[in-house]
């Protein structure tokens, strides 16, 4: 993949809105070694700060960044210090900015779930 401009602006945003220096990640894979949620995404936890460090901004698309936990068992075990879930906000961040719902909040009430998983939901799932 070309790098170009836009490639680059992405990795500063990103870089910008989570605090974290993503060009120190040396691609070890112990975030995805460690991550409990790893079976259910579509990007590892290290695939997603490749993709971020070469600016692939359809990463914004992935499943992962939503299904991440911010459990922090990646964040403790970097050997460079990185804070992935703050990536992974930063991810979510783009799209929820835009006013954009990762979720229906409709079907979210229709269900009968504990009020703290609504109102997770809506913290983390809805602009
Ligand atoms: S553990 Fe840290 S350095 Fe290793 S791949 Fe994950 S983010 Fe990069
Ligand atoms: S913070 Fe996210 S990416 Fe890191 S181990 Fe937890 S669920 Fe996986």
């Amino acid at each position: 993949m070309q790098i170009d401009e836009k490639n680059v602006n992405f990795l500063k945003k990103v870089e910008e809105l989570s605090g974290e220096k993503i060009t120190l990640c040396e691609q070890c894979g112990i975030c995805t070694t460690s991550c409990p949620m790893v079976d259910e995404m579509d990007f590892t936890p290290a695939g997603i700060m490749r993709a971020v460090q070469i600016g692939d901004e359809t990463i914004i698309e992935s499943k992962a960044i939503w299904v991440c936990a911010s459990c922090f068992s990646c964040t403790v075990r970097c050997p460079r210090g990185i804070d992935l879930s703050k990536v992974t906000e930063a991810l979510r961040q783009l799209t929820l900015r835009k006013n954009v719902d990762h979720i229906d909040l409709k079907e979210v009430k229709k269900e009968k779930l504990p009020a703290i998983a609504v109102v997770s939901a809506l913290r983390k799932f809805t602009g």
